[in-house]
């Protein structure tokens, strides 16, 4: 039977970054995958989905050419074109990793691991069954979207975000079931497409935990792009007849529309892994449970990524990963989630870092915000992409930077800065001090951060406050 030090079940950004730090570290490290290198992130979630958002993004500015002088015929888009883009992406990254795995001499097994006693997995394939032994095991196995029995998926006109990335042709309508990011973002995409779309939303306004003023703009984007929203609205029935989906909602409106994507959550991938034989906690919803070092209950297996259900992101997964390495190697390491950056690839979209504007209040925190808007950006304005606002806040006694959140062109980007000052520990005059070049986005995350002592100088109506 072969032996490591360490086996990795799950090839996700926590998995394969597991294996590629522990073999980094000289350890004999296998990795176990049940499907393709990836995970989630490189095959059915932020890759094919941001190629996509990339087209949509590509094909919205050719219909702005006309400000810049540029005349376009009307713009033919070729949706069969771009989904296979989109797919040479995937295989193109999915076979990076896979060099980097050879690279590194992490032993890549195929099939459905599960935990076989102390220090000993299964690996099962339709034809065979294998055993292997390892000092430490990291799960890593993820997530899969919900399925409620309410919405029968079916795979052709009622799809979750798995199924909706593999359709060849450009559906006339969709609705979204679910407002999070997930549903925003193929709402923006096929919008951008010319699909009409309708979003149903059970609470009262999309994104939750999202800065309520960037929610604000999406919304508005939302409603130039003809996306219809369905606020606090429940969809009570699903009923497919004849290609089309005749869909209740809870005011009494019944819509019919060509394909419906089921976006109400994702939950951790742990059935089957026998963790209860083996002794390793979980949650009621089968969230395996772990410590600041990303140990589960049972000495010698540790599980990161969206199984561990923290915090359901790529970023964290690979951060996650590095703890659990670290400590199945003898360290102790602890995982701090205090500056998790993340980005809402909407269209504008939206990039955020710490606490919201909302989460301070709710927290009882004090701070201090500074605001800059987009519209006095001379980049932006170069650009042609004046609509969102950079909002950086800090701490009303110290000064530092606890959160920031920027929605329109480059968000995703801009937030990165914020997040590096925050994990330095900067305050907002720092940062207002620190020299930008010009003309660039990042700029107003420099006004903004001015702005929190009233003092960005392209900014009318605000005076010094010290
Ligand atoms: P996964 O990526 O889910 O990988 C787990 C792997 O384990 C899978 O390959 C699975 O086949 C394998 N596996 C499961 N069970 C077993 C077993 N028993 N034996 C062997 N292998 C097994 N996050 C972002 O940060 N940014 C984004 O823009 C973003 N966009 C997204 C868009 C969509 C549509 C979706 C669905 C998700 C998106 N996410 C995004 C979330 C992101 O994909 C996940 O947070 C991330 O993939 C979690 O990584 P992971 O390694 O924990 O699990």
């Amino acid at each position: 039977m072969n032996e490591y030090d360490i086996a990795v079940v799950g090839a996700g950004p926590g998995g394969y970054v597991a294996a590629l730090r522990a073999a980094q570290r000289g350890a004999c490290v296998c990795l176990i995958e049940a499907g393709q290198v990836g995970g989630t992130c490189l095959n059915r979630g932020c890759i094919p989905t941001k190629a996509l958002y990339s087209t949509a993004l590509l094909l919205r500015r050719i219909h702005g050419a006309a400000a810049h002088g540029i005349q376009v015929d009307p713009p033919r888009f070729d949706f069969a074109k771009a989904v296979a883009r989109k797919d040479e992406v995937v295989q193109k990254l999915v076979g990076g990793i896979e060099q980097l795995l050879r690279a590194q001499g992490v032993d890549v097994y195929r099939g459905q691991a599960s935990l076989a006693g102390e220090g000993r997995l299964r690996i099962r394939r339709p034809e065979v069954t294998a055993h292997l032994r390892a000092k430490n095991i990291i799960l890593a196995t993820g997530s899969r979207s919900v399925r409620p029995q309410a919405f029968p998926v079916d795979g052709k006109n009622v799809l979750t975000s798995r199924e909706i990335l593999a359709i060849k042709e450009l559906p006339a309508s969709l609705l979204v079931i679910g407002g999070g990011y997930i549903g925003c973002e193929f709402a923006s995409i096929f919008a951008a497409f010319g699909t009409r779309v309708t979003v149903v939303e059970q609470l009262p306004t999309l994104l939750a935990r999202t800065d309520r003023h960037a929610v604000r703009e999406v919304e508005k984007a939302f409603k130039e792009a003809g996306v219809s929203v369905r606020a606090a609205t429940a969809v009570e029935s699903l009923k497919v007849t004849d290609g089309l989906v005749r869909v209740g909602l809870s005011d009494g409106e019944e819509l019919e529309v060509e394909k419906v994507l089921v976006a109400v959550g994702r939950v951790p991938n742990s059935a089957g892994l026998g963790l209860e034989q083996a002794g390793v906690r979980s949650d009621d919803k089968g969230a395996i449970l772990v410590d600041e070092g990303m140990r589960t209950s049972q000495p010698g297996i540790f599980a990161i990524g969206d199984v561990t259900n923290i915090i359901q992101l790529a970023h964290v997964a690979s951060y996650q990963a590095g703890i659990a390495v670290t400590n199945a190697m003898g360290g102790d390491a602890k995982a701090d989630y205090r500056v998790v950056p993340s980005a809402i690839f909407t269209l504008p979209e939206i990039g955020q870092v710490g606490l919201t504007e909302e989460d301070a209040k709710e927290q009882g925190i004090a701070v201090k915000i500074g605001r800059f808007a987009y519209q006095a950006s001379g980049k932006a304005l170069c650009d042609g992409e004046t609509q969102g606002l950079v909002k950086i806040l800090a701490a009303a006694d110290d000064d530092r930077i606890l959160g920031a959140s920027c929605v329109g062109e480059e968000a995703s980007t801009l937030v990165a800065e914020a997040a590096a000052a925050m994990q330095a520990g900067m305050t907002a005059q720092a940062l207002g001090r620190t020299i930008h070049a010009h003309p660039t986005l990042p700029e107003m995350l420099m006004e903004a951060a001015e702005d929190v002592h009233g003092l960005a100088v392209h900014k009318a109506g605000r005076r010094r406050d010290r």
